[in-house]
């Protein structure tokens, strides 16, 4: 710690973040890396952690799932080219980091998560910070949010052996989903799917790892 407190010690480590791990691989939109560097990262994962909160690695949450990498966070929500208002569907909350950055860049983020504990965590830390334009619900997001549908926006955090049928069905005309696909586990491509009138286009952008999508339409 230095003289100038913990807090800005903690400032510090996240502009370090996204000047070294983010920007420096290629993420340059203003408005994503000033979203990063607002959200409190270490305020999302427990409190033994917290010294690595801001390192360029996913960090365990509980439950056999992650945080993911910031750098991950950062190329998938830059992928995505959110702009405000628009309505953003989210499957695999975890613990709620990549939700809160995407309602930092005016999204109404809508975010499913299957595990129970995670899932109310999630929830207490978005009243505590005051993100009220996060809706969570404790579901299979394999099968979407078909209430809330259409969705100008997906971000899928966690890796199926397919696209789930339904996210497609649900995603808006001329929308954007982010996917990690893989046939094997741990080990996926991210998949940019934009849907055109008619027509579904899916670009194969790069090798990821995430963890399992488990439900009726992942493993
Ligand atoms: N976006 C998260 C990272 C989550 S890790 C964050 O910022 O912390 C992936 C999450 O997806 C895990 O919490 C896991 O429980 C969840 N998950 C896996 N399959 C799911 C499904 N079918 N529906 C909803 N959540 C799912």
């Amino acid at each position: 710690m230095n003289a100038a407190g913990p807090k800005t010690d903690l400032r510090r480590s996240r502009e370090r973040m996204v000047r070294e791990q983010i920007e420096s691989r290629g993420v340059t939109h203003p408005l994503v890396l000033r979203a990063m560097r607002k959200v409190p990262r270490h305020l999302f994962v427990e409190e033994a952690l917290l010294p690595q909160a801001y390192e360029d690695h996913p960090l365990p949450i509980g439950h056999g799932q992650t945080i993911s990498q910031p750098y991950v966070v950062g190329w998938m929500t830059e992928l995505l080219e959110i702009t405000p208002g628009q309505k953003v569907l989210e499957i695999g909350t975890g613990s709620g980091y990549q939700a809160a950055v995407l309602a930092e860049l005016g999204a109404d983020v809508y975010t499913v998560e299957r595990v129970k504990a995670l899932y109310e965590l999630a929830r207490a830390r978005m009243d505590a910070l005051h993100y009220r334009r996060v809706h969570l619900k404790l579901d299979d997001g394999t099968l979407g949010w078909p209430e809330q549908a259409p969705f100008d926006r997906i971000l899928v955090a966690a890796g199926g052996p397919r696209i789930p049928a339904p996210l497609v069905a649900q995603l808006a005309v001329n929308g954007r989903m982010v996917i990690p696909v893989g046939t094997s586990r741990r080990s996926q491509t991210l998949c940019l799917v934009r849907r055109e009138n008619g027509r579904v286009i899916v670009r194969e952008l790069g090798g990821v790892m995430f963890v399992d999508l488990v439900g009726a339409h992942g493993w």
